[in-house]
């Protein structure tokens, strides 16, 4: 099964991307963890993407198209996959098309998650990320069972340095500017699932996982 979780950042996508991969045991593949590895080890790709990225700004496509040709020819992705974060403009949607179909298959299904800019402010400001797995959680709505540490991995868990307010309204600007268009994109291609994300965590995984089912 190939999936895609869509929305503005913030609404859940991550979170609820790491509960289908324990469901469906395919793997979750987030453009932001990958470019937040290759800043880890100081690649000169790492390195471009990160000027984007603290300003809260859209790395450019060809780099991510670059990462994606990459990551789905892996062995792992065979099975299937979930994408987070990718793609976020026309043109790597577009790219995805054509690669997927090189590769002979199709997304099955696109998980939009809503959530209006209002509440994303206060998600994202009590996200903590988990430093070695790429974990979400939140202080006050999916906290860890452990304070501070990673429920999958035991990693240590920090706030994201792209996760303050000014950075958070950039990220906001970009993604009406040039990931919301994708909305009818993808609607137009029948593969839309619309799920309200203000709901709690578990009750929006619940109604993630009727909607694939009744696919
Ligand atoms: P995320 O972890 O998905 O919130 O992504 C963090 C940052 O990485 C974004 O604000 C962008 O700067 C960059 N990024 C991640 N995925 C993409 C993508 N598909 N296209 C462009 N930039 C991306």
């Amino acid at each position: 099964m190939n999936l895609m979780v869509f929305g503005a950042p913030g609404v859940g996508k991550g979170t609820q991307a790491k509960f289908l991969i324990e469901k469906y045991g395919i793997p979750q593949i987030s453009t932001g963890d990958i470019l937040r590895e290759a800043i880890k080890k100081n690649s000169k790709m790492g390195l471009e993407a990160k000027k984007y990225m603290d300003e809260g700004k859209l790395v450019p496509d060809s780099t991510i198209i670059g990462i994606i040709k990459e990551r789905l020819s892996e062995d792992d992705c065979k099975k299937g996959f979930i994408l987070d974060g990718f793609p976020r403009t026309i043109p790597q949607a577009e790219a995805l098309e054509e690669l997927m179909n090189e590769m002979g298959i199709k997304l099955d299904k696109v998980i939009s998650l809503s959530v209006p800019d209002s509440m994303i402010v206060e998600r994202i400001s009590g996200r903590r990320v988990c430093k070695e797995c790429g974990a979400s959680f939140h202080v006050k709505f999916n906290p860890a069972k452990v304070d501070g540490v990673c429920d999958y991995c035991d990693g240590e868990l920090i706030i994201r340095k792209d996760d303050n307010p000014q950075t958070v309204k950039s990220r906001l600007e970009a993604y009406h500017a040039q990931t919301a268009p994708l909305f009818e994109f993808y609607k137009n291609k029948g593969v839309l699932v619309e799920i309200d994300g203000t709901k709690d965590v578990k009750s929006v995984t619940q109604e993630i996982f009727e909607a694939i089912e009744k696919a």
